[in-house]
């Protein structure tokens, strides 16, 4: 076999192998063994890394290299040496955050929540509102008009009514993305609409990594027909904002982000103090009730 590097994609990571996407198959590798002598505090290879290998067979290979990562979505874990940075998923294009517009009644606290944390680690994020055959377009926009204000994509879908599916299926073309979200809200049957069996796929890797069972957490980028990648990221829900500091909630509310430098106190916690700018637009309107109340919820960690 030759030694040429060859560049790839990390799609899957179980047990000590990953399976990566290159020269259009997939090909299981392991680490290269210097790799693994670096001594750092956070996973060397994770699902979205790009990577350069070596072929030791058309089907099996080594990890050489593990290209720079642009972003991730990580979580903190403590473990005896420290904290640990475990990576969910390298380099995310985007994550989309699926609610539905009834059955079950969306959680916009936990959609705020969901909000901070893509802004915390810069990745971009868009808000799919579902099943809104069961509403109607109009009582949809209403539930969640806050957000396109902000600056956030809102796709309405229905898989039932097939609406938008094919705007959803244009924004996970060519990208890599992380689908988040209650269950319930139709996840499984929005990714089966833009590509059929694609849901299923998704679902099963759910069920092996059922809470309780000491089954391995699968995770995978499952490529599109059409080019692109996707992930079930149901890790979202406990990503905990322990690591976050109260004044840097300011940064990731886009409505206070500009705000907050006018008012009276630097260290105003725009929940009490005079001349807060923050509560000044509240009380005449500029931000929404329900996202300062996020905020505040946020700000004394009662998530
Ligand atoms: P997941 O847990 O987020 O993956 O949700 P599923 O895709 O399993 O869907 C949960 C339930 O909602 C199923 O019974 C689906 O048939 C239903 N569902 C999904 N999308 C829609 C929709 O657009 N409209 C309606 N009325 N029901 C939907
Ligand atoms: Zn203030």
């Amino acid at each position: 076999m030759s030694t040429a590097l060859i560049q790839g994609l990390v799609i899957r990571q179980q047990a000590g192998f990953y399976a990566i996407f290159a020269e259009n198959r997939e090909i299981t590798c392991k680490l290269r063994g210097k790799l693994k002598e670096k001594k750092i505090n956070e996973d060397l290879a994770a699902i979205g890394d790009r990577v350069l290998i070596t072929l030791l067979s058309p089907s099996e290979g080594v990890i050489e290299k593990v290209m720079p990562r642009e972003k991730a979505f990580y979580r903190l874990a403590p473990t005896a040496r420290g904290e640990c940075k475990q990576i969910l998923i390298a380099n995310p294009d985007k994550i989309f955050l699926v609610f539905a517009c009834a059955e079950p009644a969306p959680s916009l606290r936990m959609l705020d929540r969901f909000l901070v944390i893509a802004e915390k680690q810069k990745i971009p994020a868009v808000i799919v509102a579902n099943k809104v055959d069961l509403v109607g377009e109009q009582k949809a926009r209403e539930i969640f008009d806050v957000y396109p204000r902000l600056g956030y994509k809102l796709i309405l879908t229905s898989v039932k009514q097939e609406l938008n599916i094919d705007l959803l299926r244009c924004e996970v073309q060519d990208s890599i993305s992380a689908f988040s979200g209650p269950s319930g809200v139709g996840k499984s049957s929005l990714l089966n609409a833009v590509q059929p069996g694609l849901g299923m796929l998704i679902g099963r890797l759910k069920e092996s990594s059922g809470k309780g069972r000491h089954t391995t957490v699968v995770r995978q980028l499952i490529r599109l027909e059409d080019g692109g990648f996707v992930a079930d990221m149901p890790g979202l829900r406990s990503l905990s904002l322990w690591d976050t500091h109260p004044e840097e909630l300011d940064g990731y509310f886009p409505e206070l982000r500009d705000l907050v430098a006018d008012c009276q106190f630097n260290n105003c916690s725009h929940i009490m103090e005079p001349g807060c700018a923050v509560r000044r637009a509240l009380a005449e309107g500029r931000i929404h009730p329900a996202r300062y109340e996020s905020y505040v919820k946020l700000r004394n960690g009662d998530e």
